[in-house]
């Protein structure tokens, strides 16, 4: 039982906050962690709630409410993304905020974690509606963010257009010019070369490291991939550039599958010109379901897309031995126990997509420094970390004899009390 209490779980973002706080009270017992340490780490450290008032384009008064939450600013400023969506509620905004402390500890960044959210359909309003909005939760939140505070960066609905509204509203305020108040800015605007990529690409790379700690070559493996976005299509470029057999991805108008490989630049670039953005009409391949897609014969499954794909109803169904997590939570608690009880190796993905989080401090220390790194720099430095980050957890499995998930929760949480220690309670 969490330290909060058992309480009734209905809605997702409180079975995401429920699961946050599970993952947290078996870390806790494994490092044996002190009862007044594991209390301090279940809550957030500070949680702003705001009402923000906005003129709609047809002079109405529409009023939306926004949260900030940081976790922990034990190890450094908070850092987490921003969310416009109808879903958001206050218990999930503290639920990722808290796993982004924990992502920016198995990485070694020297940041905490933090996340923010506005309950919006953005797909309702104009777009000067949503510069508003984003111009009026800046404000709303001023108070508590900062680049030795909180920076916060894109997520779900929000992108770079969005962080370059956030500059303009801080600098305005402020009057001093603050790129490094967000990451995942637009190049032009202090954005870091290779950020768009980054997760892709760390995903990639942790997938490489596994293969290779196994004995596998590339050239033997085959791959599918769920979603096609961001995150999946870079992930299935970069690994069928290491010279793995992509077999099959999917977005949302199904999946596509060719046994002997799919051309992913060409996938790519036939997405990129729909006016749907999405794969359909791909020449090549044969049609499947993304049900079809996740029950692939492949050696490796990198579910992308969305959370949640992966139940305790389809988990039978799996039968990739590896699953690489490239978004958010998309193996549930359940099915995760299931698989784990079959043998599957499972990267987490608060390993396995931080790829975006990595880039996003290398992004922050430009803009303080005014200085910018070309994108080798930036892509060798981020397997660095992707590396260590990795090496991290494998020995905590092996130590502590347990799934990759829980060695990670495992090192988070011990690197985030061990800075609450060495810092000394305030006062
Ligand atoms: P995106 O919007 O670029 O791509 C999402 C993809 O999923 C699209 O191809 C979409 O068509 C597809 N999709 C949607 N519904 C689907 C369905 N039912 N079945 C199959 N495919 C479906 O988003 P993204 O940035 O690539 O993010 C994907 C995931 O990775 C999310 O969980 C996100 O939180 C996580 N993530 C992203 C980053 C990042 O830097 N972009 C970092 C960490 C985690």
């Amino acid at each position: 039982m969490s330290v909060l209490g058992a309480k009734g779980v209905t809605e997702p973002g409180e079975e995401l906050l429920a699961s946050a706080l599970r993952q947290l009270d078996a870390a806790a017992k494994a490092l044996g962690l002190d009862p007044g340490m594991h209390r301090f780490l279940a809550a957030p450290e500070r949680t702003l709630i705001v009402s923000l008032p906005v003129q709609t384009d047809d002079g109405r008064l529409a009023v939306f409410t926004g949260y900030r939450v940081q976790h922990s600013t034990a190890r450094g400023p908070g850092k987490g993304g921003i969310r416009f969506h109808p879903s958001v509620t206050l218990e999930e905004v503290q639920g990722l905020a808290m796993l982004m402390t924990w992502k920016c500890a198995v990485t070694d960044l020297p940041l905490g974690g933090a996340k923010g959210g506005v309950a919006v359909d953005p797909r309702g309003l104009s777009a000067k509606e949503v510069q508003r909005l984003t111009k009026r939760y800046t404000a709303a939140i001023l108070p508590i963010i900062g680049p030795t505070r909180d920076i916060p960066a894109p997520d779900v609905n929000t992108d770079a257009q969005t962080m370059a509204w956030i500059v303009d509203t801080v600098t305005m305020m402020t009057g001093q010019h603050s790129p490094e108040v967000v990451t995942g800015k637009p190049v032009e605007l202090g954005g870091s070369r290779g950020r768009h990529e980054a997760t892709g690409r760390g995903v990639a790379f942790v997938t490489l490291e596994v293969l290779r700690r196994l004995g596998r070559r590339p050239e033997d493996v085959r791959v599918a991939v769920q979603g096609f976005g961001n995150v999946g299509s870079i992930a299935a470029r970069s690994l069928a550039e290491a010279g793995c057999r992509i077999v099959a991805v999917s977005d949302v108008s199904g999946g596509y599958a060719a046994p002997r490989g799919l051309d992913i630049p060409r996938a790519m670039e036939h997405a990129r010109g729909g006016r749907e953005r999405t794969l359909e009409g791909l020449e090549g391949a044969t049609r499947i379901t993304n049900e079809e897609l996740l029950a692939s014969d492949v050696d490796v499954l990198i579910p992308a897309a969305l959370e949640g794909q992966i139940t305790a109803a389809n988990a039978g169904e799996i039968r990739a031995p590896i699953i690489v997590e490239g978004a958010n939570g998309p193996v549930t608690a359940d099915a995760d126990r299931l698989l784990a009880a079959r043998g599957t190796t499972i990267v987490p993905d608060i390993l396995a997509n931080a790829g975006g989080v990595v880039v996003s401090y290398f992004e922050w220390v430009q803009s303080r420094a005014q200085f910018y790194w070309e994108l080798e720099e930036v892509e060798r430095r981020l397997e660095t970390y992707m590396r260590r980050a990795m090496e991290l957890v494998l020995d905590r499995a092996k130590t502590h004899d347990c799934s990759l998930r829980e060695a990670a929760f495992i090192a988070a949480v011990q690197r985030v009390s061990s800075a609450i220690e060495k810092r000394g309670i305030f006062p």
